[in-house]
């Protein structure tokens, strides 16, 4: 098996671990019998929940060198011969047929995904439902779970097109037909859409880099939760310092107040934090008492990540409700996580008393009580060292600093005013829904959960059986030439 070690994908080194079991399904297995493409026909050996013990690899596995040529000439060895219809949709012998099926049957998956979207922010906004606040609410959810769906039909159609201009597969055109699909959707998508969805996918591509990077030295940090949670620290400081200055203004999981003057003859009416740190007037920025101030974020923090944890799982385990209810509390019980509300609840605490206790020491509030109560803030992150986190503060930290440098210089160079004319959220929506699809097609075991999830409830699983397909192929070859 010299190949795989070149490949250096746990899927394919999960594969010649189950080599023997392997075997015996392909031989039982027809290229062109009929292949269900359900998400729910998950009954073959290679289904997705068998194939996916990349958490069992040794990590020192998974991070054996490989290039990306062995990968691609594999691949070609494999799909020599093949044509879309043994790679896409072996049940159907017309590409047009596969497509008609995709377009009547791939809607739901997309409405499926973005169901989180319709479900939670409901949930944790706390008041203001007013009729159009539901109107647009849904609105804005179906135009999303639709355009994502065309995005699907689209990616899926253009392998079979691909592969009657080319008259083979082509390895980097396995993800090049997420990224054309996404190119011709992105300009009818609205901005916050473009946004959340550019963001995301952008950040799960920072993900994907950085857990395949080979440099040792990035290799050695991100095993590290210190380092990541130093590092988070100076990304939440930096950002939350240029939220206080005002001239950019994005989403942050905090904002910081603004700075007023003191009232020397206000009341200090906090009982708990005038005990810890008396000061006879109100010394902070912020509204009503201390004490006030900090319990409302606690608890409305605390709110919100239980929210969020307790929809995702209800969501994740909702079919057992009518399949097996006995089983859905304790399902639930067993991937209820309280990991994000502690996160949020002691990020805000912290960022809050701290605020609160420089504020009382100098009598008045100043910056530098922001910056130090963000950075401390920061230290939440150990709790909840999350890939997702991480690069979400890292994309608000070069984004919001671009932003506010170039609000704020007195005079842009040349390049920066070029710069400024690229599309960057276009461009990172259409790189990182190309990568991606990529990634979970030949580095499925770094891909997120996330990304997993979008591409085949969206694909109805057709992604999952292709690459499937594609790993029994490269097997397959690989024992012909023994
Ligand atoms: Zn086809
Ligand atoms: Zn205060």
């Amino acid at each position: 098996m010299a190949y795989m070690k070149a490949l250096n994908s746990t899927q394919f080194y999960a594969c010649s671990k189950l080599a023997p079991l392997l075997r015996k399904f392909l031989l039982q297995l027809n290229p062109n019998a009929n292949q269900s493409s359900t998400p729910s026909s998950s009954s073959s050996l290679l289904n997705p929940q068998k194939i996916h013990f990349v958490a069992s690899v040794p990590s020192d596995r998974r991070d054996e060198p490989h290039t990306m040529a062995h990968l691609s000439k594999y691949f070609y060895e494999a799909t020599a011969g093949k044509t879309c219809r043994d790679l896409y949709h072996p049940q159907y012998a017309s590409c047009w047929k596969a497509l008609a099926v995709n377009v009547c049957s791939l809607l739901p998956g997309s409405y499926k995904l973005f169901f989180p979207l319709l479900a939670i922010p409901p949930l944790v906004k706390g008041g203001g439902y007013t009729r159009q606040y539901w109107r647009d609410h849904t609105l804005s959810y179906s135009e999303i779970s639709f355009k994502t769906y065309l995005i699907a039909v689209m990616g899926l159609s253009m392998h079979c097109c691909i592969y009657h201009i080319f008259g083979r597969h082509k390895y980097y055109f396995m993800g090049a037909t997420g990224f054309i699909s996404a190119t011709i959707i992105a300009p009818f998508l609205s901005h916050p859409h473009l946004r959340l969805q550019g963001i995301t996918y952008f950040n799960m591509m920072l993900e994907v880099i950085l857990k395949k990077s080979e440099i040792r030295l990035v290799q050695v940090l991100r095993e590290s939760k210190l380092f990541g949670t130093l590092l988070f620290m100076i990304f939440n400081t930096r950002i939350m310092e240029l939220l206080q200055h005002g001239a950019v203004n994005q989403f942050w999981m905090m904002y910081p107040a603004k700075i007023r003057e003191v009232d020397r003859n206000s009341e200090d009416n906090s009982r708990v934090m005038g005990r810890i740190y008396p000061r006879g007037y109100k010394a902070c920025s912020h509204d009503r008492s201390c004490d006030a101030y900090i319990l409302d974020g606690i608890l409305k923090y605390s709110f919100a990540g239980f929210t969020i944890e307790f929809a995702r799982a209800v969501i994740s385990k909702f079919p057992l409700l009518y399949k097996r209810p006995d089983r859905f509390l304790p399902g639930l019980g067993k991937i209820l996580s309280f990991k994000l509300m502690f996160f949020l609840a002691a990020y805000i605490a912290i960022y809050r008393m701290t605020g609160c206790l420089l504020c009382r020491h100098h009598g008045r509030d100043r910056p530098i009580h922001n910056r130090i109560a963000a950075f401390l803030s920061g230290t939440s992150y150990y709790i909840y060292p999350k890939y997702q986190v991480f690069t979400l503060a890292f994309t608000k930290f070069v984004e919001m600093s671009y932003d506010h440098w170039i609000k704020t210089a007195k005079q842009l160079p040349e390049w920066a005013t070029r710069l400024n004319k690229i599309p960057f959220l276009h461009l990172a929506y259409m790189v990182g829904v190309g990568y991606m699809y990529h990634a979970l097609t030949f580095h499925a075991h770094l891909s997120p959960p996330f990304n997993n999830k979008a591409l085949n409830y969206c694909s109805g699983n057709r992604i999952e059986n292709m690459k499937r397909r594609i790993v029994a192929l490269m097997i397959e070859t690989e024992w012909n030439k023994v």
